[in-house]
């Protein structure tokens, strides 16, 4: 597939008039298929003829191909098309505020190959910038890719950021100080001239999740608990991008005003009951430790059904739940998902967190709210991301 990869490169970057045509056919086959050519002809309304032909030349350049033969309704069994899935790749990175994790995926959106690495509070960005780098380096080679068939990269990030300038503005939220205006798109660019887009890591991931489209997610609600929680939003099928690209805020909406001490200085926030700082807080003292049980000491407790690790997990069910309804009853979601460590090391958390949601609910029936895991885990951030990127090809300059 060699000449077809770098073609579907050049097809989705030509934002033409000429090609609207052939990149609709091409969405259209992406996102349904395999697809009939009579279903393709229905959902596109173009002529038997055009249609045809533009089908050929798409096959001929390797965007999509013939998958074998759809069911027969009388006549011979017509014959199925599909996007090539090895036409191109393009790199998702997760850049959350314990360790990155950078993606290859294919354009079905299979994850080829993939490495995690760690952020340590003295890892200064450009050390961080350089080893996402290397890593992508390191992937492309391990799967034999030409950086000619490298779409882009999509970053998925702890917000809040400047979109259009390609800047993570976190300073406070990040696990370092020195995380502040930091140039992600030019700092890639330097080494990899494409197309990069940076988004909150929430929002990618609630994005992938409702491309996946095993469940009515129209409207899909996304949260991620972790050193933060932000909740990645869909509403009526589109993502919700709120202006500062910061949805850690939302973790900070009060539950208690006379609460718990928080981190941003105010009282009773929901993230001051449910972060991975509060709850490590929680078990040191009830431990009686020190410092050196850290994050990754504590997570093992829970793994191990530590019992004062367990008692402070128990301890934030309620508050959860409290923040968590807050936020289906403003936005009425049909399907909620929730992510983290937590909920990894410890997978009691999550059915006693839905039941403490619903008990929370108010004007709102429950029965139509699914509540889940997710299908991809800890690969929808990144995964999400680079599904950014491929859709931003599909959408008309205004
Ligand atoms: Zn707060």
């Amino acid at each position: 597939m060699e000449a077809g990869e770098k073609m579907l490169k050049t097809f989705l970057q030509d934002r033409s008039v000429k090609n609207h045509t052939s990149k609709f056919i091409y969405h259209l086959i992406h996102q349904s298929g395999p697809l009939p050519k009579a279903e393709v002809m229905k959902l596109s309304k173009l002529p038997p003829t055009t249609l045809t032909r533009l089908l050929e030349e798409m096959v001929t350049k390797g965007l999509i191909n013939e998958a074998g033969f759809g069911r027969s309704s009388g006549g011979r069994p017509p014959v199925m098309y599909k996007a090539t899935a090895n036409a191109a790749y393009i790199v998702g990175i997760d850049i959350s505020r314990r360790q990155t994790k950078v993606v290859l995926v294919d354009m079905a959106f299979r994850v080829v190959a993939q490495k995690v690495f760690g952020l340590t509070i003295e890892q200064q960005p450009a050390a961080a910038i350089s080893a996402m780098k290397n890593v992508i380096q390191e992937l492309m080679q391990e799967c034999n890719i030409h950086a000619d068939h490298l779409l882009g990269i999509g970053i998925g990030a702890v917000g809040p950021l400047n979109r259009e300038e390609g800047v993570i503005l976190t300073s406070r939220s990040q696990s370092t100080d020195s995380w502040n205006r930091i140039e992600i798109i030019r700092e890639l660019q330097k080494d990899f001239p494409l197309d990069i887009i940076v988004e909150n890591g929430a929002n990618t991931a609630a994005l992938a999740e409702y491309k996946r489209n095993t469940i009515s997610n129209e409207n899909l609600l996304y949260c991620i608990s972790g050193i933060g929680l932000r909740c990645g939003i869909i509403t009526n099928g589109h993502l919700m991008q709120n202006r500062t690209g910061n949805i850690s805020s939302q973790g900070h909406m009060v539950i208690d005003p006379k609460g718990k001490k928080c981190s941003c200085g105010k009282r009773g926030c929901w993230v001051a009951y449910t972060s991975l700082v509060s709850l490590l807080d929680e078990t040191r003292r009830i431990k009686e430790m020190k410092t050196d049980y850290g994050y990754s000491d504590f997570l093992n407790s829970l793994k191990e059904q530590d019992p004062a690790a367990e008692q402070a997990v128990q301890e934030s069910v309620l508050y959860f739940g409290i923040g968590l309804s807050n936020m289906i009853n403003m936005f009425h979601p049909k399907s909620v998902i929730m992510n983290g460590p937590i909920f990894d090391a410890y997978p009691e958390y999550f059915d006693e967190v839905v039941r403490s949601t619903k008990e929370h609910l108010t004007l709102f029936d429950d029965s139509e709210v699914h509540f889940s895991r997710g299908g991809l885990k800890e690969e929808a951030v990144s995964v999400g991301a680079a599904q950014l990127l491929f859709d931003s090809y599909f959408v008309q300059p205004a």
